[in-house]
């Protein structure tokens, strides 16, 4: 039987490359339950991944399930767990992500959609991929955030959820996106942080992003 877990990392590599965020065999996913983590495999054309090119560890890395080697960037996936309650991690080198990250110190927030990733995107220093320094500066950049860029190298998003995580790597490439656009047409204008206050507020009181039935109207 094929465990729920490596199948649904497999389908987000699949929806992702799709997408047109993960390319080729660069990106990786995982989604943890437990104490088991769930990782796409090195190597894998991530367009065509199956839950038999995901590995499953534990929390200390050491191999569960699975026959191929986990990508290189276990280490920042575990890092990433050990920090926080997040449930799924995705990387990529999403074109947008990955340009913005050879020029930018920061990601601003020029529209308010950016508040669902915590506000300001940091850009963590590069560093070689798969090391210790490259896990340690993203740890730092993710910081109350749900998003953090890679200088020279592309994006990690985080989330509740593995569903969440894709979503937050979708609207961080549109984010990255907007921005370029916008700076090609002139100096984009920056949310202050009262515009920034009064949006969480208003998504509050209103519940933004969730679907509700339509209220009869009061007599
Ligand atoms: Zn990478």
């Amino acid at each position: 039987m094929t465990d729920p877990l490596r199948a649904a990392v497999a389908d987000a590599a699949r929806r992702l490359a799709a997408a047109g965020l993960l390319i080729g065999t660069a990106g990786n996913v995982s989604a943890r339950e437990g104490d088991r983590i769930a990782v796409t495999a090195t190597g894998v054309t991530l367009a065509d991944a199956t839950p038999g090119e995901v590995t499953v560890v534990g929390i200390d890395g050491r191999l569960i399930e699975g026959e191929l080697e986990p990508t290189s960037e276990i280490e920042l996936h575990l890092g990433i767990y050990a920090d926080q309650p997040a449930c799924a991690v995705v990387h990529t080198h999403a074109p947008y992500a990955t340009a913005l990250a050879c020029v930018l110190d920061e990601l601003p927030v020029l529209h308010y959609q950016q508040l669902a990733l915590g506000g300001e995107i940091r850009v963590a220093p590069y560093a070689t991929f798969g090391s210790a320094e490259l896990a340690a500066g993203v740890r730092t950049a993710l910081a109350g955030r749900q998003a953090a860029l890679l200088a020279n190298h592309g994006s990690v998003t985080v989330g509740g959820t593995l569903a969440q995580a894709v979503d937050h790597a979708l609207l961080l490439e549109w984010l990255c996106q907007l921005h370029h656009r916008a700076s090609r047409l002139g100096t984009p204008r920056v949310l202050s942080a009262q515009q920034q206050e009064e949006v969480v507020l208003a998504a509050l009181s209103r519940g933004y992003g969730a679907t509700r039935p339509i209220r009869e109207e009061q007599p």
